[in-house]
């Protein structure tokens, strides 16, 4: 048996299709263009991902210190230099059609796409603390970004929700700003890296609220404070703050593979599962970076994620252009000729 087209060759708009433009997609754009692969990005909004939110990266080898303004153009820049073509569209699902998944849609607000591959860098968004409040304060003082909106709490008293590392960061930064800054935990220790909470203790802005949540958050046209409750003593309090902002977590923004979903592999959070190839269970379709089930999510991670996945598609899509008379599915074909250019 040999593979068949499922249509006439123009079928496909792109060899490679890249959705989300944050650190994964820009270097799975990089690498499959530079590969000669028709490559597609896009991203529902202005390239660079999380990194646009985060003031300064000090942990990808190679920059000391980097603002992640500059890392998102610099990566945007190389990926384009080897032709990675870059939209702005939302993308709103991903489907297969024909034989053995051949043909790949994308379906976007503004069309519809089909590609031979597809790598999903989608990342996440952020996980709201679902309180009476948040959402009508949304934009008025509550905030999910400290680098976008730390510039408008000059002189104020803020409050940073979270304990991992990027309220830690996040909290730190927001000091340039603010008299002071609140950071409430719900734990008795922060998750943050340690070199990131020496920073937090030994400034002199920051003082931690252990052991607390946010109940509410209070004021009618802004934020004027917060509802908290000791969670070991149950013990309420009010604290005047003009701002909140909330690190609480990710939530993967995987929704737009609910057509596939049974043939995906999805954590309980829905961060999908690959193999170590970046291999979801649909042939063809990649993912990589935060939207992935893994220990870490870092940047690091996702540029060394997108590199395996835009390696493993060029394999994909050679086996698939070839037609083997030999009758493996292409998804196999694929896997060995990954292990056989020593990539595994
Ligand atoms: C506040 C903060 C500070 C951080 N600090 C650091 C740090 O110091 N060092 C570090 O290594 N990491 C840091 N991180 C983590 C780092 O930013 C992420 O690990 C990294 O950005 C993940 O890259 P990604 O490409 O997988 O996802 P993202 O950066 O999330 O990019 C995903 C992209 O997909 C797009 N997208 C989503 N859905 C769709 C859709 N339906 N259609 C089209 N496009 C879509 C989004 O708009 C986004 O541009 C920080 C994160 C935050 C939030």
């Amino acid at each position: 048996m040999s593979l068949q087209r499922v249509k006439a060759p123009g079928t496909f708009d792109y060899d490679v299709i890249v959705v989300g433009a944050g650190p994964a997609g820009l270097t799975a754009g990089l690498y499959t263009s530079r590969a000669r692969l028709k490559t597609l990005v896009i991203d529902k909004l202005v390239p660079g991902g999380q990194i646009l939110n985060t003031h300064l990266i000090e942990d990808y080898p190679g920059f000391e210190s980097i603002e992640g303004a500059d890392l998102a153009a610099r990566m945007q820049a190389h990926a384009e230099k080897f032709g990675a073509e870059i939209i702005m569209d939302q993308v709103v699902d991903v489907r297969t059609e024909g034989p053995q998944d051949q043909v790949k849609v994308v379906r976007t607000m503004e069309r519809e796409y089909r590609a031979k591959a597809v790598i999903v860098t989608a990342g996440g968004s952020p996980v709201k603390l679902g309180v009476p409040g948040e959402e009508r304060l949304n934009a008025r003082g509550v905030s999910y970004c400290a680098v976008c909106d730390g510039p408008f709490f000059n002189n104020r008293v803020l409050a940073v929700v979270g304990g991992g590392d990027a309220a830690v960061e996040e909290g730190v930064y927001l000091t340039k700003y603010a008299s002071k800054v609140y950071l409430i935990h719900r734990r008795g220790q922060l998750r943050a890296q340690k070199i990131l909470q020496d920073r937090l203790f030994a400034n002199p802005k920051v003082e931690v609220i252990w052991d607390s949540v946010v109940d509410e958050i209070l004021g009618d046209a802004s934020v004027k404070g917060i509802r908290l409750r000791n969670v070991k003593t149950g013990e309420g309090r009010t604290l005047d703050v003009g701002g909140v902002f909330i690190f609480v977590g990710f939530t993967p923004n995987s929704d737009i593979l609910e057509p596939l979903k049974g043939r995906l592999d999805r954590e309980g959070s829905g961060y999908i599962v690959t193999n170590m190839y970046m291999e979801t269970g649909v042939p063809g379709i990649y993912a990589a970076g935060d939207i992935r089930a893994q220990l870490a999510r870092q940047v690091t991670t996702a540029v060394g994620d997108a590199t395996t996945a835009a390696i493993a598609a060029e394999k994909y899509i050679e086996a698939l252009n070839e037609q083997p008379e030999d009758p493996q599915p292409i998804k196999e074909a694929a896997q060995a000729a990954v292990a056989v250019a020593g990539y595994s």
